[in-house]
Order: C-alpha cells, then structure tokens, then sequence
C-alpha cells in the first residue's frame, strides 16, 4: 500500500516536473522569440518617383545604395545601444538631409523663385507628441528643429520666420541659403522654368506644364523606427515639389499626412505628391485601417496606395513598422529608393519596382 502510494506520488512528482520542465522551455523560447532587444528595426525611404534602371547610372545607383546603407547601419547601431525610436529617426534623417542625393535638406529642390523652403515633422508614438516646421530656409537640419518643437513647445507644427526664431533660440545649427544649392537640383529648376515659359507663350493646358522626370520631383526622405522598449517614431524630411509656388507647403510636415506613429499600430512615413497625402490623411489613414479594420500594416499601406491614392489620381509610396516589427512598403510609382534593417543588423536596400 504504502509502495503503492509512494510510486503514485512519484509518477505525479515527475510528471509536474515535466511540465514544469515544458513550460521553462516554452517560457525561454517566447522570450526569445518576443525579446524587445532582437525586434527593434527601422525602416527608411529616400523618394519615390520615376525611378527605373535605364534612367540610372551606374556610380548614381552605387551612390544612392551606399547612402541608404550608411543610414541603415546608424539606425541600427543607435537601436542596439539602447536609443529611442525617436532619437533614431532624429539621427537618420539627420544623416539623409546631408547627402546631397535626397530632396531634403543639402539637396532641397528649387522653389518658383529659385529659393529653397524646407518642411520636416516627427513623431513619438508612445506620447503621440509629434512636432514639425515648414517653409523654413537657414535651418541645416529642419528634423531636428522639429523634434525641438515637439519636446520644447506647446505646439506641433511652426512655419517660416515664426519657426526659425524658435530654433535660433534653441540653438540649432543655421546656414546661409547657397548651403542648398546643389547642381543637380538647380538644372532641374532651370529645365522646369523653360518649360513653363515655354507653356505660357504656347497657352498649352496645364497638365502638360505640371509633367516632370520622376527624379527632378521627388526625393523626399523618412523613417520609421520601433525600438527595444517597444515605442515607434516616425519623421519626414524634404524640400517639396521642384518649382513648388513659394509658401505651397506639402504633406511632409503635416501630422496624418506625411508622418504618423502609434504605439498601438504603427508608424509610418510618406512620399509622393503632397497635396494628395494631405486629402487622404496618408499616414493615419494606415493607422486607422489596422486599427479599426485590424488590418495588417502591409495590407493597410496597400488599400491607402493602391485603392485610395491610385483612385484619386495621386502618385508615391509609404514605409511602414508596426508595433511588432513588421516591415512594409507600398508605392504606385516606378520605383522608390527604400531600406529596412531590424535586429539581425542585415540591410536590405532597394531602388526600383521589385
Ligand atoms: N511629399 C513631398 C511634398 O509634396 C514631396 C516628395 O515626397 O517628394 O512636399
């Protein structure tokens, strides 16, 4: 009787040993698996457009590959050590709006009046504090003028002179406004000009006047981060449309348009022609569809590009993460110059429409 008990008490014994055994591992892998530290990631855009392999030059695809590698490789490493979505997208697009490839920033395309007017945003979307400066012309890096106006103001989106004396106040670096100008862009403009005082002597419709290479149009930089504490951000950078009416102000710095980020969903950072993500609400619309759809973020970026923008006529591309880490691009366009790395630290890169 009494061995009799003794091996039933053993049998039990050992079988909570083995779940218990069980569930360490199960408990191990998940953890694994779920590790805020291995699921941060980024993802970026350097501009949609016409952008095809016959109109690329070998040493310009070399170039824009080297340059979205090098942003890739810094978001990354500044994940890995532990800094904030934010703060990543701070410093990528950073690096971005010095390269001269990008529209933003260095290499802002050219206004009407052959000035340069610059608009970035940003947002945290574990606050959903977001903050964004337009129309700006001195600041060298308007992303981090506007992540000023997110963290030291009341407000969220500031313009013009009103925009720049608050940077001066915070002392971010100023320049004088021949810092933009770069030949590309310039003969872009100059191409443009002709263009339409070629149209206003022949009074062709305006359709004709508004057709301009892929290139020359966008260039637009974003990106969208989830870092190892499981918070999002998203910033866009850019100098708008090439030849742009001086005070048109695009997508890029408006919240919902051009840039939004929600820890319950996702971020995600547009680039195309602006007046369409305005009236679309490009970037919350995503939001909103795995919100209240429970889409995915891909299927999301895809309904918004493919059905909506598509729809109304409108051309560009977004860059999404959502609050697991999932990855995803959409884009009308020929092609858009893109990349993503997450924490295995490989980066992908792509330019055209594979
Ligand atoms: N979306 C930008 C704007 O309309 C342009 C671009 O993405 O290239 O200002």
């Amino acid at each position: 009787m009494f061995k009799q008990l003794g091996r039933c008490q053993l049998r039990r014994t050992s079988t909570v040993l083995s779940l218990l055994l069980v569930w360490t591992v199960m408990a191990t892998s998940c953890k694994e698996e779920s590790s805020p530290a291995t699921r941060f990631g980024l993802v970026i855009h350097g501009g949609a457009g016409t952008i095809t392999k016959e109109k690329m030059t070998e040493e310009m695809e070399a170039a824009y590959r080297e340059a979205l590698t090098g942003a890739l490789i810094l978001g990354h490493q500044t994940l890995a050590k532990g800094g904030s979505a934010v703060k990543t997208v701070e410093l990528v697009i950073r690096r971005l709006e010095d390269s001269p490839l990008f529209n933003a920033a260095k290499g802002a395309v050219f206004t009407s009046t052959g000035t340069n007017e610059l608009d970035a945003s940003i947002m945290d979307g574990k606050t959903l504090n977001a903050g964004a400066v337009a129309a700006v012309k001195h600041i060298k890096n308007p992303i981090t003028a506007a992540r000023l106006v997110m963290e030291e103001s009341p407000h969220v989106l500031l313009i013009g002179d009103g925009a720049e004396e608050f940077a001066r106040e915070h002392d971010v670096e100023f320049v004088a406004p021949e810092y933009f100008y770069t030949d590309r862009r310039w003969k872009s403009y100059v191409k443009r000009k002709e263009k339409e005082v070629k149209r206003a002597a022949a009074s062709t419709d305006e359709e004709t006047g508004r057709e301009v290479d892929g290139d020359e149009k966008y260039g637009t930089v974003g990106v969208a981060a989830l870092d190892g504490s499981g918070n999002l951000a998203a910033g866009t950078s850019t100098g708008g449309t090439t030849f742009k009416r001086f005070g048109r102000v695009g997508d890029s710095p408006i919240i919902g348009a051009g840039t939004y980020a929600d820890n319950r969903t996702c971020a995600v950072s547009g680039t195309g022609t602006g007046e369409y993500f305005i009236r679309f609400a490009i970037a919350h619309h995503i939001s909103a569809l795995m919100a209240y759809e429970g889409k995915s973020v891909q299927e999301a970026c895809d309904i918004v590009i493919h059905e909506k923008l598509t729809g109304l006529g409108g051309d560009g591309g977004v860059i999404a993460i959502d609050w697991q880490g999932n990855i995803a691009f959409s884009f009308n366009t020929d092609g858009m110059y893109r990349g993503h790395v997450k924490g295995d630290g490989v980066a992908v890169v792509k330019i055209y429409g594979d």
